[in-house]
């Protein structure tokens, strides 16, 4: 069993919506918390607000590597790369986590740098269509779903930090291994886009007439192709191999149902699509107890539990 320290100081890398709000959410909980971001109208912001920022990022990472800090990677996937070489350079034995909205690939980069032995990844389900340091929040996480991933060789004092941090702003933590990660959101996030594109586009084609006709149902079906294109671009594209798996399948069922409506009937569609919809609305998740971090074979029932609605409180 392990018990790790007291939650450790949290050392946030890019203030836009999500990093900005974990400092504020960290620093709220009382914890020493400092931040970074690349351009200075952030970290001018983040100050004048009452925060601790720098542009600085080797002065920052020195702080964090000297404070054993918890560093929180909160860029965008394109800026991941330069800042985990950063880490490397300047802090490479901190407990380090992020919350960019894929996992295996940031896992993945992590390893390229050799800093996997004290990463743990994040993704808090969490988010408006805004972004920058000016549209964070304390209060962003209150209540959200907080993904903390448990993969082979995961240490368990950091897998502790992480999930502590995300339960001091105010989320509920679910375990999960991070392919499992992508391939569920790539269901219920990044195909939800793609469908809803497409039946935008479908509603389109019949012109003004099906357009002026459109009510409930196309606009709750077409509600996130509003989304600006260049984030669901990169929320797809970022994704790609578990969406391509998640979107074969749908064109699979579309297929059959094709061939049913041929033949005169969409009757197994409509009642395994409402029988999964009624499971979603059914869902409940349970407080998972009894597994220990750092106990025998911790991480796999961490998974399980995972799996199974478990949730870390
Ligand atoms: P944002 O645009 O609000 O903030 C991004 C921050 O990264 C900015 O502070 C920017 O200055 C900084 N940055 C960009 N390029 C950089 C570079 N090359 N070097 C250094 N810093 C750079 O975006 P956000 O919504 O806070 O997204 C941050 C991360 O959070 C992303 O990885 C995203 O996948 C993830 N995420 C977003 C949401 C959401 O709903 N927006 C939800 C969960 C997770």
């Amino acid at each position: 069993m392990s018990t790790p320290a007291a939650a450790p100081p949290v050392c946030v890398l890019g203030l836009g919506l999500i990093g900005g709000s974990v400092l504020r959410a960290a620093t709220a909980t009382g914890r020493r918390a400092w931040g970074y971001n690349r351009s200075a109208h952030a970290v001018e912001a983040a100050v004048a607000d009452g925060f601790d920022a720098s542009t600085d990022l080797a002065a920052t990472l020195a702080r964090a590597e000297d404070a054993r800090a918890l560093v929180v990677l909160a860029v965008p996937v394109p800026a991941v790369d330069s800042i985990l070489a950063a880490i490397a350079e300047h802090a490479p034995n901190v407990a380090l986590t992020d919350v960019v909205s894929v996992k295996g690939r940031i896992a993945d980069a992590v390893a390229a740098h050799g800093l996997s032995a004290r990463f743990v990844g994040g993704h808090p389900m969490a988010g408006t269509a805004e972004s920058g340091w000016e549209a964070g929040s304390a209060d962003l996480f209150r209540d959200a779903v907080w993904v903390v991933t448990v993969d082979d060789g995961t240490d368990p004092d950091v897998w502790q930090h992480v999930a502590r941090l995300a339960l001091d702003c105010g989320s509920v933590v679910v375990p999960a291994e991070s392919r499992e990660h992508d391939s569920a959101v790539a269901r219920i996030s990044h195909l939800p886009h793609i469908l809803a594109e497409a039946l935008a586009l479908s509603g389109a084609g019949g012109g003004d007439l099906a357009l002026g006709l459109a009510a409930g149902s196309f606009r709750d079906g077409t509600r996130v192709a509003a989304t600006a294109p260049g984030l669901v671009d990169a929320m797809c594209e970022g994704n790609a191999t578990a969406l391509l798996e998640a979107l074969d399948e749908a064109i699979d069922v579309l297929q059959a149902a094709r061939e049913q409506l041929a033949d005169g009937s969409t009757g197994d569609l409509t009642r395994s699509g409402h029988d999964a919809r009624t499971r979603y609305e059914q869902r409940q998740r349970h407080p998972i107890t009894g597994i220990v971090p750092g106990d025998d074979n911790w991480i796999e029932l961490l998974r399980a539990a995972g799996r199974q609605g478990g949730v870390w409180k």
